[in-house]
């Protein structure tokens, strides 16, 4: 009985933070860092593509942030994507190799990649919302055979911030067609100049096939649900990646509700159609 007890108080619950250590850390733009972390204790964590963990450098807060690595590689680094804009996240981009941050989870809903095999997939992001996509992205593409059309539409500030350039240009090679916009950019920028609802305009979408997933700042995501509205796609097709303030991320603290939902548990990626009568009350 007592051994049996003390087996229980052994196992961590998933309030308790496991340390793991900076194993790689890359400047992606001024802001923002991508860290491969590896846990201090050995062994690793399996996640589905969307989910994400909460994160900390120790004594600074813990904040949830998207896992931005590939799902197919169990046993590699859990990769985060982390953009600097206050005290948790800038201590999260300070932290240097080798030094020990917590970590708790994964956790959340992830997109629905199974029910994407036979359907044409538009991915649209906007900013640091490429992270949370792509372990999606890395996922449709290492099934590429059970999908039809793959589509990436990316929208940044300035040519300067915008996610992962190199595999940008890697990306359609190995099957998914990219187009990448900037809000402002100077006469060495080729591309297209616009918000990325532009770019929706665009796409050739078959809307009963298409599937889309969404993630970016409310304001851009609520865009991009008009043009595909427009375009014939149904709410039950779009998925969005929200984001609240969390504290707990497992649907104990209450921070994190929207409507009837809390969004580190049922969240953070939901129907449209789920979502669309909660968004729909102002300042929810
Ligand atoms: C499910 C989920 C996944 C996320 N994934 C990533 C990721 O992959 N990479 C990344 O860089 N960030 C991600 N974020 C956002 C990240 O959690 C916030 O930037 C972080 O909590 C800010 O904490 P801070 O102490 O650094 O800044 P604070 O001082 O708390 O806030 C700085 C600014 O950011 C705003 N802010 C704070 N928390 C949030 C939030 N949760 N959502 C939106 N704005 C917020 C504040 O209003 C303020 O303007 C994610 C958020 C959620 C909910």
């Amino acid at each position: 009985m007592a051994a049996a007890a003390e087996a229980l108080t052994d196992v961590p619950g998933p309030m308790v933070p496991a340390p793991w250590t900076v194993r790689s850390k890359r400047r992606d733009t001024a802001d923002t860092w991508t860290l491969e972390l590896e846990p201090a204790a050995g062994g690793a964590i399996s996640f589905e593509p969307g989910q994400f963990t909460m994160l900390s450098a120790f004594g600074t807060g813990e904040v949830p942030i998207s896992i931005s690595g590939d799902p197919g590689s169990a046993s590699g680094p859990l990769v985060h994507t982390v953009r600097a804009v206050g005290l948790a996240t800038q201590a999260i981009c300070d932290a240097d190799v080798g030094d020990r941050l917590s970590v708790r989870g994964p956790f959340g809903r992830p997109w629905p990649t199974a029910e994407l095999a036979g359907r044409d997939v538009l991915v649209v992001a906007g900013g640091i919302g490429l992270a949370p996509l792509r372990p999606a992205i890395l996922s449709l593409l290492a099934g590429r055979e059970r999908h039809g059309r793959l589509a990436l539409l990316y929208g940044g500030r300035e040519p300067e911030q915008l996610l992962y350039p190199s595999e940008l240009q890697g990306w359609p090679e190995l099957g998914i067609d990219v187009a990448v916009t900037v809000d402002s950019a100077g006469p060495e920028w080729l591309g297209h100049v616009g918000v990325v609802t532009r770019l929706v305009a665009r796409a050739e979408i078959d809307p009963a096939r298409t599937s889309a997933l969404l993630c970016g700042p409310e304001v851009m995501m609520r865009f991009t649900v008009a043009a595909l509205t427009r375009a014939g796609v149904a709410a039950q097709d779009i998925h969005v990646s929200m984001e609240r303030n969390m504290q707990c991320g497992i649907g104990h603290c209450g921070h994190c509700q929207l409507g009837p939902s809390l969004v580190c548990r049922d969240g953070p990626v939901y129907r449209w159609s789920e979502l669309e009568p909660w968004l729909a009350i102002r300042e929810l």
